[in-house]
C-alpha cells in the first residue's frame, strides 16, 4: 500500500471539526492491561464493535492511533445509503439469490441501527430522512430505473421514482434528469455521531485509548497488541483500521494489504446561505449522489450550508487547489451558486476493493477484520460491527456471509498496484463521460 498523505491532515478544515468540538479526550494506553477483546481503530467499525461486545457482556479495549472519528467516519459525506457499494449481482453471482437477499437485507438493518443509537444514545447528528438517487443522462436515467424496478422486484424494497418533470420539486439542478428516492436512507454530521458513539461506549464500560497506534500483534493465546508505552493482552483482536491499518501497522495483517487501495474522495462546505436559498437548492432536504462511477455528493445542513462531495485522487495526493477545483464542480451542478465562495475543504481515503464488496474475515481464527467498504461504509460499518460481535458471541453465521465473498488482490507488488488502479479507474471515468 502506498504511503497516505496522513500527516498533512486535511480534517483541520473541515466543517464537521469546526462544529463538533471534541469535549473529552481518552487517555493514552500506558502499561499492561487485558480484556476479552481488543479493538484496533476509533472508527464507526470499531465503535460499533465495542459497544456490540459490551452488550454481549465482554470486557473491550478500543485503541486510536489518533483520535476516535479521526479517520473516514469523522469526514464523510454523510450519506447513510442503502446496500452496498457494489452491484447487488457481484453478491448474487458469488453466493446466490438468496444470500444475497439476507445481505440487502443487512444493508437496510444499517440504516435502522443508526437510528436507534441515535435514539438509545440520545445523540444529536442532525440526523435526517430521505435520500436521492440522480442520473446525469437519459441513458444512465434508464439504467437507474431498471435496477429501482430490479430492487423492488428482487428483494422487495420499494424506491419511488422521480422523472424529469418532477424532478425540480426535489432538486434545484440542470445537470439531472431523473432520480429514485429512498426515505429509509438518510444524513447526518458524522463526527456528531462518532463523538457520540465513543462518549456511549465509554459510559457503558468500554476502555478507550486515543494516541495508542498499534505497531504489533504477537500470536499466541492471549494475543497481544502492542503499542509504543503499553499492551493489551486479548483473547480475540478485531482490526477496524481502514486504510491507516497499513499505514500506521504495516506489520500487523499484511496479507491484507493488496485486498484494499486507498482512494482520496474530498469535499466542501459553503458558508451558510440562509434558510430560503439553501431550501431551493434541494427542496426535499434529501442527501443527493449521482449514479456516475466518479460521483458527486451533496446535501445541505441544519445551518443552511451546501456541503459538497466528490473528485478522486487514485494517487493519493491532495489534488493541487482543491477548493477551486470542488468548487467549480459545485457550481456546474448548481450555477445559481456561482457567487459562493466556499468556506471548508478537507478529505479522506476510502478503502476501495477490487470488485467494491466489503472484505470481512478472519486471520488464524481470533483475529477479525472489516475493511473493504468501498466508500460506502456509513451505515455499513454499523452492521460490521454487530456481526463481529455475534461471530465472537458464538453465532458466525451473518459474519459468514460477507466472510463468504471472495476477494483478489490489486495486481502488482506495492508499487504496481496504484498504476493498475489508476488505468482501471480512468476506463470508468471515460465511461461516465461517454
Ligand atoms: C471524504 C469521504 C466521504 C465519504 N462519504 C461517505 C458517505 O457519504 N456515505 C458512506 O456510506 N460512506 C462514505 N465514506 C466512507 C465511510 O466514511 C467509511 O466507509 C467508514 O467511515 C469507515 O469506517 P472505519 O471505522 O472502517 O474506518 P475509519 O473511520 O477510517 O477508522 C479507522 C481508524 O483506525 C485507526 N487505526 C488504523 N490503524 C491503527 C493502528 N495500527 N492502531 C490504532 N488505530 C489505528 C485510524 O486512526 C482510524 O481512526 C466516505 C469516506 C470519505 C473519506
Amino acid at each position: 500500500m502506498p504511503l497516505l498523505d496522513v500527516d498533512r491532515d486535511l480534517t483541520r478544515h473541515s466543517y464537521y471539526a469546526a462544529t463538533a468540538p471534541r469535549e473529552a479526550s481518552f487517555p493514552t494506553l500506558q502499561g499492561a492491561v487485558s480484556a476479552d477483546v481488543a479493538i484496533v481503530g476509533g472508527g464507526l467499525a470499531g465503535l460499533s464493535a465495542a459497544i456490540e461486545l459490551h452488550d454481549r457482556g465482554f470486557d473491550v479495549v478500543l485503541l486510536e492511533a489518533r483520535q476516535v472519528g479521526w479517520g473516514a467516519s469523522g469526514r464523510n459525506g454523510g450519506q447513510a445509503i442503502h446496500g452496498l457499494a457494489c452491484d447487488q449481482d457481484v453478491i448474487e453471482t458469488q453466493l446466490g439469490l438468496e444470500a444475497a437477499r439476507r445481505v440487502w437485507d443487512m444493508s437496510i438493518e444499517a440504516l435502522d441501527l443508526i437510528r436507534q443509537r441515535i435514539a438509545r444514545f440520545g445523540i444529536d447528528c442532525d440526523w435526517r430522512d430521505g435520500y436521492l438517487a440522480v442520473a446525469t443522462s437519459e441513458r444512465k436515467a434508464r439504467e437507474l430505473r431498471a435496477w429501482v424496478e430490479r430492487v423492488e422486484r428482487v428483494y422487495g424494497y420499494p424506491q419511488q421514482w422521480i422523472g424529469r418533470d418532477e424532478l425540480p420539486r426535489w432538486l434545484a439542478s440542470p445537470r439531472y434528469v431523473a432520480g429514485a428516492a429512498d426515505p429509509r436512507s438518510g444524513h447526518l454530521h458524522p463526527l456528531k455521531y462518532s463523538l457520540g458513539l465513543a462518549r456511549a461506549a465509554a459510559a457503558l464500560g468500554v476502555r478507550i485509548y486515543e494516541h495508542s497506534a498499534v505497531t504489533r500483534l504477537d500470536a499466541g493465546a492471549p494475543l497481544r497488541l502492542h503499542t509504543a508505552q503499553g499492551d493489551v493482552a486479548a483473547r480475540r483482536v478485531l482490526l477496524a483500521g481502514n486504510v491507516y491499518l497499513q499505514q500506521f501497522a504495516p506489520e500487523v495483517a499484511p496479507q491484507l494489504a493488496a485486498r484494499i487501495m486507498p482512494v482520496g474522495t474530498y469535499i466542501v462546505a459553503t458558508p451558510p446561505l440562509g434558510t430560503e436559498r439553501a431550501a431551493a437548492l434541494i427542496p426535499s432536504g434529501c442527501a443527493v449522489c449521482d449514479t456516475n462511477f466518479v460521483l458527486d455528493y451533496f446535501r445541505t445542513t441544519p445551518d443552511h450550508r451546501l456541503i459538497y462531495g466528490g473528485r478522486v485522487s487514485y494517487s493519493t495526493a491532495t489534488p493541487m487547489n482543491l477548493a477551486a477545483g470542488m468548487r467549480r464542480r459545485m457550481v456546474r451542478t448548481f450555477p445559481q451558486l456561482d457567487d459562493v465562495e466556499v468556506e471548508h475543504a478537507w478529505g479522506g481515503f476510502v478503502d476501495i476493493s477490487m470488485n467494491r464488496a466489503p472484505d470481512f474475515g478472519r486471520i488464524g481464527g481470533d483475529v477479525y477484520y472489516v475493511q473493504g467498504f468501498s466508500g460506502h461504509g456509513l451505515a455499513l460499518t454499523g452492521l460490521a460491527g454487530k456481526l463481529v460481535a455475534e461471530a465472537i458471541a458464538g453465532d458466525a453465521s451473518r459474519f459468514d456471509t460477507f466472510a463468504r465473498v471472495k476477494h483478489r488482490p490489486f495486481p502488482g507488488g506495492r508499487l504496481l498496484r496504484m498504476p493498475a488502479l489508476v488505468a482501471g479507474m480512468a476506463w470508468y471515468r471515460l465511461r461516465d463521460l461517454l
